[in-house]
């Protein structure tokens, strides 16, 4: 098994876990773009959303995302949500992820 989110998943990679549920777990980006970075994956192997043909299991990622987002305290000033797809969009870990980034503002349209 080569893929780092799947070792994660299986425990094999140490990570800074936050929340999970049935389907998706949660941990802390270890390169945060915000004060508040985290990752949510499916527990199976999805390479991107172009692959992920089970929607309940996005909505299980969209689930846990925003359970992340409240238990971090970022409801009330707002978050948001990334999913880097592919080359053009930067995706460097080919197992699909879902960021949480909050804390600050931040701008938009991104770079
Ligand atoms: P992306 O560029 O959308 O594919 O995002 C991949 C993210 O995974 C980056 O923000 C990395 O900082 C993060 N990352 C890479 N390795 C790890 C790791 N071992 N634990 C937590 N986050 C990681």
């Amino acid at each position: 098994m080569s893929c780092l989110f799947c070792r994660i998943v299986k425990r094999e990679v140490p990570a800074n876990v936050v929340a999970e549920n049935e389907h998706a777990l949660a941990f802390r980006d270890i390169n945060p773009a915000a004060p508040t970075h985290v990752l949510v994956i499916p527990k199976v192997h999805v390479t991107d959303v172009s692959e992920a043909s089970d929607t309940s299991l996005l909505g299980q990622v969209f689930a846990l995302a925003r359970q992340v987002a409240k238990s971090e305290g970022l409801e009330q000033d707002g978050y948001r949500l990334v999913v880097n797809n592919g080359k053009n969009a930067g995706q460097s870990v080919f197992h699909l992820h879902m960021h949480v980034l909050g804390g600050r503002a931040m701008a938009w349209p991104p770079g």
